[in-house]
């Protein structure tokens, strides 16, 4: 087993999650990153972890698949003994207004983006607490805390998990696990790439800039590693968006 502390970030591959691995990286941690997509599309961002001098691996499985959780998480603590960091980070969107959303894109947004954090966390924390140590951040979104027009399904998932958050501090602090979240506003990656108007945004937004994910990086690792007395919060990284 390793002397570093180890990492598991889901939706690692690109984005938000593999920026926060590269900064976790930098802070010392071996880093396991999850994505749904295959180990070549994946190798990339390996590479650009292990460059910074640590162990990175690369798990395929789909978050919000419970089985598939399960069995990639065992095979993760058979590897490598122990999971100190847990990022729970992979998530989609399917906009549309209420009245048109169907039941499936309102479930499917909900199974990736929320039941997959009961399924990754709830396979994790058990080594956590026979470890008497852990630290788990969850990427929430500002929408989850002031909702948004269009975005039902979305903004319904990041709140639940912020629900989640402040539960497990509350469970999990006597087993001295800390569990935070991150709600990001406007982030330029894949997943806001399509958006029109972000001119319009900008005056909701005092810092007159989308952020970036080192931006959100800088939190989570922050949160995730150095924050020893912080628990059950929520930290805003939306440039001080005002919805
Ligand atoms: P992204 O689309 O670039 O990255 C998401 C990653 O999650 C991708 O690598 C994707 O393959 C992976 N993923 C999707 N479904 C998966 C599944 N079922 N199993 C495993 N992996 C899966 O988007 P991003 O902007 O980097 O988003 C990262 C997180 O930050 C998401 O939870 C998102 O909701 C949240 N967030 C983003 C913004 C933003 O403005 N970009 C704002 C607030 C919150």
């Amino acid at each position: 087993m390793t002397d570093r502390k180890i990492a598991l970030i889901t939706g690692g591959s690109r984005g938000i999650g593999l920026s926060t691995a590269l900064r976790l990286a930098e802070a010392g941690c071996d880093i396991i990153i999850n994505d749904i997509c295959d180990a070549e599309k994946a190798q990339p961002a390996l590479d650009k972890i292990k460059a910074k001098g640590v162990n990175a691996y690369f798990y395929s499985f789909d978050v919000s698949n419970d089985e598939q959780v399960q069995k990639n998480v065992d095979k993760m603590i058979a590897d490598h003994g122990k999971i100190d960091v847990l990022i729970n980070n992979a998530g989609i969107t399917k906009d549309g207004l209420f009245v048109r959303m169907d039941a499936d894109q309102w479930e499917r947004v909900i199974k990736i983006n929320l039941s997959s954090a009961y399924y990754v966390t709830h396979a994790v924390i058990k080594h956590m607490m026979k470890a008497r140590s852990g630290s788990i951040v969850s990427m929430s979104s500002v929408v989850g805390v002031h909702g948004n027009a269009g975005q039902a399904n979305y903004s319904a998932s990041k709140a639940g998990l912020i629900g989640l958050t402040k539960t497990l501090a509350k469970e999990f602090g006597s087993r001295n696990i800390r569990v935070n979240a991150v709600a990001p506003g406007f982030i330029q990656t894949d997943m806001t790439k399509d958006l029109a108007n972000t001119d319009d945004y900008m005056k909701f937004i005092p810092l007159k800039r989308m952020g970036t994910p080192e931006d959100v990086a800088e939190v989570v690792k922050f949160l995730a590693l150095d924050a020893t007395y912080v628990t059950g919060q929520v930290l805003e990284v939306s440039g001080g968006l005002i919805i």
